[in-house]
């Protein structure tokens, strides 16, 4: 038996990681990607236990007595955590990962509860997703480098009316921990405000004159107030004068049955859904810690589009994230192909400093992200203009929201969230008129008011 701790680097970051080593070379590997994975999160190796916020053991079990010997150590261990508690040098989170973990899981956390988590070999990915949750429930932060103002991070807060339509915040944090965000670490779990406080807010809105409401969060649909997300737009859409909503960001693991049926039901729930998939290729999207596959993506669209059949998708794809191949990225204009988008949005993978991703291997070149990119941006830019094209001929109901660019021009929004240019008066603003579609482009259309509208619009 070794034991072997991988050695301390000359300068030590802001928090210190002890990992004690017990068996084969391979656990030597495994503790030395753990030690990477926790790099991001702001952990540097150290060589003295008593010292360090994070204690790791990486056991075998290939020996006689090696869950004993873990017991033991545990022992030692929970007398340092206490004489350093007790010295005032903060707490010492202990984790057992290796063999021993997989083999006895919940015997560890019973028999030694100075554990704080147990990790199988085959969650060592998992690691720095397990020590967040571990610091939110015990209301701690983490320490890690993250950038300000990551575009992951960065939600719009509900905002004083200042027109037809308003952004209101329901849902903030996250609990997915995507390898490549830095929400879960920075914006902490998922919270929902109160329905009751959500709906007096609605209510004030719409006493100004909104005709619209976007409900926001991080995960907007993993809303869990009372009913959930569906059950509130139900709510919502009961209050006079409130014509529209719509909701982002979703995450597909919240699409749940009772959201899709409001699709169908709610008719105030505008027909226009932003499902962010990231990828289609699974090895991809199983590093970025998505918890879908591309076909249970597709499946769920299949789902919404049965209860909608008009709906319009929107999402987010990010190309060039660590280790995707020219199969992934294929995988992934295959997946775009088969969803047929109105829209969509689409970023080179960049590393954010704190999060799991920024750690991975396989970083991929910029100039193969470029062209990636370029590529999947063309595809989703003939989608899009294929979308507003098939508008024309239709007549849509258009919630006009202010003066257009030229005189006597007017813009709104259609259902599915394209602008639209119409010649008018504007005493249509805040008002909801059938316009007949006469022309598009790539982000807009245009139309003319029909006849009925001229004379008594919504
Ligand atoms: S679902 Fe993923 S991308 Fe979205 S906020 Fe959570 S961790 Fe970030």
């Amino acid at each position: 038996m070794s034991d072997t701790t991988p050695k301390a680097p000359a300068q030590t970051p802001p928090k210190r990681l002890f990992i004690k080593t017990y068996g084969c070379q391979m656990n030597v590997y495994d503790s030395e990607r753990m030690a990477d994975v926790l790099r991001p999160l702001g952990y540097g190796v150290t060589d003295a236990p008593e010292d360090a916020d994070l204690v790791v053991l990486n056991t075998c079990h290939i020996r006689e007595k090696a869950s004993e010997k873990v017991y033991s150590e545990l022992g030692r261990i929970k007398e340092m955590r206490e004489a350093r508690t007790e010295a005032g040098g903060g707490r010492m989170g202990v984790v057992v990962a290796g063999c021993v973990a997989q083999a006895e899981g919940e015997e560890i956390m019973r028999r030694a509860p100075v554990v704080d988590l147990v990790v199988g070999p085959q969650a060592y990915h998992k690691l720095p997703e397990l020590i967040a949750r571990t610091a939110r429930a015990l209301g701690e932060r983490l320490a890690a480098d993250f950038a300000p103002e990551d575009k992951f991070d960065a939600l719009t807060q509900a905002r004083q009316a200042d027109g037809v339509t308003a952004f209101l915040t329901v849902q903030e944090g996250c609990d997915k921990f995507c390898t490549f965000c830095v929400v879960p670490y920075t914006r902490g779990g998922e919270y929902s405000r109160p329905p009751a406080d959500i709906l007096a807010e609605a209510r004030q809105l719409t006493d100004q004159g909104v005709r619209e409401i976007t409900l926001l969060g991080q995960n907007v649909n993993a809303y869990a107030g009372q009913g959930g997300l569906a059950s509130l737009i139900r709510a919502l859409a009961a209050i006079d004068g409130l014509a529209r909503i719509r909701y982002t960001t979703s995450h597909p693991r919240d699409m749940d049955e009772a959201l899709i049926a409001a699709h169908a039901e709610v008719p105030e729930l505008m027909p226009y859904l932003h499902l962010p998939v990231q990828s289609g290729s699974d090895r991809i999207l199983r590093a970025m810690n998505r918890q879908h596959t591309a076909e249970t993506y597709l499946k769920l669209i299949d789902r919404v589009r049965a209860a909608r059949p008009d709906l319009a998708l929107s999402g987010d794809f990010i190309v060039g994230f660590p280790g995707e191949t020219d199969q992934d990225f294929e995988a992934t204009l295959d997946l775009i192909g088969t969803v047929n988008h109105a829209a969509a949005f689409s970023f080179k993978y960049s590393r954010r400093p704190g999060t799991p991703a920024s750690a991975m291997a396989g970083q991929v070149d910029e100039a193969v992200k470029d062209e990636r990119l370029q590529r999947l941006q063309a595809l989703i830019s003939q989608q899009q203009l294929a979308f507003n094209a098939s508008q024309v001929g239709r007549t849509l109901p258009v919630l006009f929201e202010r003066p257009g660019r030229h005189a006597g021009q007017i813009l709104g929004r259609s259902p599915y969230l394209q602008a639209v240019h119409v010649d008018g008066p504007q005493s249509l603003i805040g008002k909801i008129a059938p316009v007949r579609i006469t022309a598009s482009a790539m982000n807009s259309i245009t139309g003319d008011l029909a006849p009925e509208a001229v004379g008594a619009p919504a």
